[in-house]
């Protein structure tokens, strides 16, 4: 007969069976840099699924341009076409926020692991937040910020003027981010817990500094190589931000 032994890294590797990325973001509009990122780690973390979910009410935000339903949209326009996975619009923080409920990331990700409900089926899907390197100097602010990792993997993405140096945000993050950071293959070893800073890209666009361009100037030339083509297109109709 022969020795059970304990089980090994790759047993472990082979329980995920499915890695799912999460985006969300206020979209207030969604712009190409969104497009490219979810693209870039769909490739890179070779994800089975996208989940993007449009913010409801984004406590620290000031309010939004555009209505739940026209970021809805502009998503479904933006990314039409554009992934190679299957991807849908989560739309349970646009939900929550109609009913005057406030939107934390936390519960989002509580509500998906919750949907799955058998814990074996849990243990088998990994959950991936992408978040930008803005975020990740607010996450120590975010409602039960500790409680994501035990929900969710994380990853960020560079960008320009947000440096990625640990030792500029609150020890207690930094501690157990260290402590989770490892090699990118990590993250299809477990469903959560794991996180990674992806430090190669530059991409500088910004909804914010898009929504003041096309109020001041309209459709130039810059704005328009920023928004993908079906949401210029729509925005031409609906005329959000000028
Ligand atoms: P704003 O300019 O108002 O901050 P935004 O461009 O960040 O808006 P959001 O919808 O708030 O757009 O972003 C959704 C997510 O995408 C956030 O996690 C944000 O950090 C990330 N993100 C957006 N643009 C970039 C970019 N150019 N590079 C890296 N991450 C980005």
């Amino acid at each position: 007969m022969g020795v059970k032994s304990a089980p090994s890294e790759s047993a472990a590797a082979t329980r995920i069976q499915r890695s799912v990325l999460v985006f969300g973001g206020s979209f207030d509009p969604v712009h190409n840099g969104h497009v490219a990122l979810v693209q870039h780690f769909t490739k890179l973390l070779k994800v089975d699924e996208v989940r993007l979910v449009p913010a409801g009410q984004p406590w620290q935000k000031a309010g939004l341009k555009a209505s739940a339903e026209q970021r809805i949209k502009m998503l479904e326009l933006a990314f039409d076409g554009q992934l190679s996975v299957p991807y849908s619009i989560d739309q349970q923080e646009v939900e929550r926020a109609a009913t005057q409920i406030p939107s934390y990331t936390v519960d989002t990700l509580t509500n998906m692991r919750s949907q799955w409900g058998n814990a074996q089926l849990n243990e088998e899907i990994a959950l991936i937040l992408l978040i930008g390197a803005d975020q990740f100097h607010n996450f120590a602010t975010w409602k039960n910020w500790q409680q994501i990792f035990k929900l969710a993997h994380i990853v960020v993405a560079a960008r320009p003027g947000y440096s990625l140096q640990l030792d500029t945000l609150p020890s207690e993050f930094a501690a157990l981010w260290q402590q989770a950071n490892g090699a990118i293959e990590d993250l299809k070893q477990c469903s959560f817990g794991k996180t990674w800073l992806e430090t190669d890209l530059a991409w500088d666009i910004s909804a914010t500094r898009i929504r003041d361009e096309l109020q001041q100037q309209g459709q130039t030339k810059e704005t328009t190589s920023l928004i993908p083509r079906k949401v210029l297109d729509y925005l031409q109709v609906h005329h959000i931000y000028n």
